[in-house]
């Protein structure tokens, strides 16, 4: 397929954008806590200039101290902030990218435990997710506010950035002021459209006037806010006009606040492409170019989003973390090189809000976040490698030494590559998996892997292959709780299900609501059988990422599934359960079948085989410890880069 359209250029204010992939402000909180931009998110923005992006716009970064929304949010309220930034546009400009800042401030979308206060915004109303009351701002620090903007507008021009974009979208402060939802004043900030406008208008023109008339304007906006009273595409593409009036040079298009923010960084249970409609219709308001982003994860769509002329420029937002190369291998027409994101929201925003982690990175690409401590470089020595296991963490070591010179024999007992990555796929909404396993025996083949499916390899042959390393990464197998009956024929576990070998007959119990029993029921439930779930904790679905969790919950609804939780499974009779519910004995009849997913357990004999039998030896992902498919990716791909 010819790609050429993607590669045109395309002027935005006084800037030539070499081509029309942009990777947009998404929060990776990779920056200095005081608000510096680190060596860390230097060499990850690097990595997006080097792979051929032709406009990236740096994240979220706070024009007062009282907005910031992450704590490591790089920061222009303050001059001090210019040479940090000044090193990150110079590394940028090696590449031929141009590259934006996004001026920002949280408003309520916030809380006092990141800021140490109280978080501000038009109205003592608070967000729907944060749901910490805001303190309203007065007429008079509004008219502050406006000049904030302007002055941090002015400071990313002092550092050599080519352009800045407003976040108006989102349901953060400019949003705030432009939603009916959240603005409830009544001075010149509130109430009608023109007043809602009022705000974001003198955002635009303080900025035009402290930064010159040349200097390019993007306008974030939520085309559609998609919650009670906010706003919609035909008031956004009013605001759209008065925006183009005030003095932008382009839109950027998405929607929803932090109250619908299952639209805002969507699973895979929403398709690619589904925001283009809003940015196609505020492109028919406009005559600037329009930015559409939403699941563009390929490269046919984003063409046909541009000849079809629903967005001159697409933000490539997850995809440009799952494969910073993205643009380059569109160019060379590797497409099959290319890692697709899976929108599975765990590496990225799932790890941002993890007080555990807080730094993004990808579940497919565990060097996203990464890229100056983890490269793929040639071996010094090149060895001879047997991996036991074609899950994720065995295919992702396997492409990683292949790639640096290794020899590597893979050896998975399935006919196909997966292992339980596979299975997880064949859930509804998570089809998206399938793309990556393809990807990771793709690049093996490009590299050599020499891939043995369908041979459950024993320890005299692992040993007879003379390996220098051997990788054991046989995963795990589903556990099975030992409790009275557990032997009945009816019993069966989640695999079973999900790979079909198993008829469930009309009515079915789950035992377990984790993640996996809870996409099981899914599964059932879209297949028309009565489910019942019996879960231990006091929700299911723990383990889920929310806006993932937001859609699986609704078809659970809508399936009419039963649902029981603090309740503990004590025996299996037949085509019944007895259990405990909140410290009540109760019972659960007349199932078919009875499906067990209950958590895994590590499948590793052979490291005990092969102790002291083999030069090297390394137990990676579940063979180690049940975790999940992002621990076992990213420590696949750590042995490989140090073999
Ligand atoms: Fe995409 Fe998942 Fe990577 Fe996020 S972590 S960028 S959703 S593959």
């Amino acid at each position: 397929m010819d790609f050429k359209v993607l590669f045109s250029p395309i002027r935005i204010g006084n800037m030539e954008v070499p081509n029309r992939f942009v990777v947009p402000p998404m929060g990776t909180n990779l920056g200095n806590p005081d608000g510096t931009i680190s060596q860390e998110m230097i060499d990850y923005w690097e990595a997006r200039a080097k792979g051929g992006w032709g406009l990236i716009i740096v994240e979220v970064t706070a024009v007062d101290p009282l907005g910031k929304a992450i704590p490591f949010q790089p920061c222009l309220f303050d001059d001090s902030f210019i040479p940090s930034f000044k090193k990150l546009a110079d590394t940028v400009h090696r590449y031929g990218t141009k590259i934006a800042v996004q001026l920002h401030h949280a408003g309520r979308q916030t809380s006092s435990q990141i800021m140490g206060e109280q978080p501000v915004a038009p109205s003592p109303v608070p967000c729907l997710v944060s749901k910490e009351m805001p303190r309203e701002l007065s007429t008079g620090e509004v008219y502050e506010m406006i000049e904030k903007f302007g002055d941090a507008a002015l400071r990313a021009r002092k550092a050599g950035l080519d352009a800045i974009e407003v976040h108006g979208a989102h349901g953060y402060l400019i949003g705030q002021f432009m939603s009916p939802h959240s603005n409830k004043r009544v001075d010149e900030f509130g109430g009608s459209f023109h007043n809602r406008m009022r705000f974001p208008v003198e955002v635009v023109r303080n900025i035009r006037r402290k930064v010159g008339g040349a200097f390019p304007v993007i306008f974030r906006i939520s085309g559609d806010e998609r919650v009670t009273g906010g706003i919609n595409i035909e008031e956004s593409r009013a605001a759209a006009r008065v925006l183009e009036d005030a003095g932008v040079d382009a839109l950027h298009v998405s929607v929803g606040v932090y109250g619908s923010m299952q639209y805002i960084i969507p699973p895979a249970d929403i398709p690619p492409g589904f925001l283009l409609p809003y940015s196609e219709e505020i492109k028919k308001a406009v005559s600037v170019p329009v930015i559409g982003v939403g699941r563009i994860n390929h490269p046919a769509l984003a063409k046909d989003a541009i000849l079809s002329g629903k967005a001159d420029l697409l933000s490539w937002g997850r995809q440009s973390l799952a494969d910073p190369e993205t643009p380059n291998k569109v160019a060379a027409g590797l497409i099959e090189d290319i890692s697709p994101c899976i929108a599975c929201n765990q590496g990225c925003v799932g790890y941002i809000f993890d007080p555990d982690k807080m730094k993004a990175t990808c579940l497919v690409n565990p060097f996203c976040g990464r890229e100056g401590k983890m490269k793929i470089e040639p071996a010094v020595k090149k060895k001879k490698l047997v991996i036991i296991g074609g899950g994720p963490g065995g295919l992702e070591a396997a492409w990683v030494a292949a790639a640096r010179g290794h020899s590597v024999l893979l050896f998975e007992k399935e006919s196909v590559p997966g292992g339980q990555f596979r299975v997880g796929a064949i859930a509804p909404a998570k089809q998206e998996i399938t793309k990556s396993i393809s990807f990771y025996t793709h690049m093996g083949r490009k590299y050599g892997v020499d891939f043995r499916f369908g041979v459950e390899a024993k320890a005299e042959q692992i040993i007879a292959e003379k390996p220098d390393v051997v990788i054991i990464a046989t995963g795990a197998e589903a556990s099975i709780p030992d409790i009275p009956g557990i032997d009945n024929p009816k019993v069966v576990t989640s695999t079973e299900i999900l790979l079909g070998l198993k008829d469930p007959g009309t009515r079915v119990l789950v035992i377990g609501g984790g993640m996996v029993g809870s996409e099981t029921a899914d599964l059932l439930g879209e297949h028309g059988h009565e489910v019942t779930i019996a879960e231990m904790s006091p929700e299911i679905g723990r383990d889920v990422q929310e806006s993932v969790r937001y859609f699986l919950f609704r078809r659970l609804k809508k399936y009419k599934t039963t649902i029981y939780t603090n309740t503990t499974v004590k025996e299996i009779t037949n085509d019944s359960v007895r259990a405990e519910k909140d410290g009540e004995e109760i019972e659960l009849r007349g199932f078919d079948t009875i499906v067990i997913a209950v958590g895994a357990t590590s499948v590793n004999t052979l490291e005990r085989e092969l102790d002291g039998k083999v030069p090297e030896l390394y137990v990676i992902g579940d063979a180690s410890e049940t975790r999940k498919a992002i621990d076992a990716i990213e420590e696949g791909a750590s042995i490989a880069i140090r073999l």
